[in-house]
């Protein structure tokens, strides 16, 4: 909980630095889902070349609960908010500008994922056409290590610059020092990426547009719109089937909580109506973890990344393999690269 004073210096400290700073700040229409309470703080970044700045006032604050929000496309906040501070992702058009030298292209973490794809394209640059079908940003893709279409970011990512909230330190990190896994990063909550740097190849413009449409047709065919965050759990160890394929073979399409449905086109998305509440959706991943559980004896874990939950829910939907010494290892080798102290 962030008292009142602690508030109010880090408000004043924000504004003085020159951030765009706001008091109850809703969240949820920032997420494809649409749904969610407020944060109690957000800072709003236009630009992160400057982040450096706002992680020298946040470190200040060590013991401050940090959120960083993309373009909301894999997070679902609950419907009482965030009480902490959220650093909102927003991009500014400096930030859309791709710099190529030679292989290398580098994109700054606010640029869209679907950005990404046409403008390598569009530069001559393969390897990034599937970032078409993702709509998020190039840093929350960083952090979630996204994927589809036979390749995912550990593929061509070579190094992202990430600055601490917590230390101030701001460095790039190469690629194998990410800890990148399925779905999943050594990277923690006060981790911002600032920008990531690609290894592409040659291509023509039309042939990098036809791969794109390709994706572009894939998607609309295969995956619903309206307000969704994706697929919602993660797949299964190898051998257990996709999450879903033993969600549909439990007839649970069309499935409802009040204004949340698993929905009728794949059966691992969940989609919410005009009238949908964060709790609807909860309540619908709840009952489709049970059910799977007591048919498959698999217990499914959420992709979506769940915002201003009670630990107890976070817990019942996170990756049993965080606490594995690989992973543990991972993290506290990335910190010590962002000067944190263990
Ligand atoms: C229709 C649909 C289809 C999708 N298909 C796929 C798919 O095929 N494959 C796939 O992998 N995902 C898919 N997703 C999920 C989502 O698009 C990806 O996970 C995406 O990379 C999330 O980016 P974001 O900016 O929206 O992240 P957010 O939802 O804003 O945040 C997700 C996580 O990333 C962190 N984060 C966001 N920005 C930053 C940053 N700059 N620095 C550090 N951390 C950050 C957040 O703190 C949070 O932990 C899909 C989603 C939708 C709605």
């Amino acid at each position: 909980m962030l008292s009142q004073e602690t508030l109010h210096e880090l408000s004043e400290e924000l504004v003085r630095a020159g951030y765009d700073v706001r008091r109850d700040f809703p969240l949820g229409p920032l997420t494809t889902y649409a749904v969610g309470g407020k944060a109690t703080l957000a800072v709003v970044v236009a630009d992160l070349s400057v982040s450096t700045d706002l992680a020298r006032v946040l470190a200040k604050f060590p013991s401050l609960p940090i959120a960083i929000v993309g373009r909301g496309s894999n997070t679902l906040v609950s419907d009482e908010g965030f009480s902490g501070v959220a650093i909102v992702v927003s991009s500014a058009p400096r930030d859309a500008e791709l710099i190529i030298d030679g292989d290398i292209v580098t994109a700054f973490g606010s640029m869209t994922m679907p950005i990404l794809a046409r403008r390598s394209v569009g530069a001559g640059r393969a390897g990034l056409e599937w970032c078409v079908g993702i709509p998020g940003s190039v840093g929350g893709a960083v952090r979630m290590n996204a994927g589809g279409h036979g390749a995912e970011m550990s593929d061509s990512l070579v190094s992202a610059r990430i600055v601490s909230l917590r230390s101030g330190v701001s460095t790039d990190v190469n690629v194998a020092d990410l800890g990148l896994h399925f779905r999943g990063s050594a990277l923690s909550a006060h981790h911002l990426v600032v920008s990531a740097r690609f290894v592409t190849s040659p291509t023509s413009v039309e042939q990098g547009t036809h791969v794109i449409d390709d994706v572009v047709r894939w998607r609309r065919d295969h995956q619903p719109g309206g307000r969704n965050a994706g697929s919602v759990f993660v797949n299964p160890a190898p051998g257990e089937g996709s999450a879903g394929a033993l969600i549909d073979a439990l007839g649970l399409r069309g499935h409802r909580c009040g204004g949340a449905m698993v929905s009728e086109k794949h059966a691992n998305f969940i989609q919410a109506d005009a009238s949908a509440t964060a709790l609807d959706i909860m309540n619908v991943m709840s009952e489709v973890q049970l059910r799977v559980q007591e048919a498959h004896r698999v217990t499914l874990r959420s992709e979506v990344c769940l915002l201003g939950f009670a630990p107890e829910i976070v817990e019942r939907f996170a990756d049993p393999t965080h606490h594995d010494t690989q992973k543990v290892q991972a993290r506290e080798h990335l910190g010590k690269l962002l000067g944190e102290s263990q």
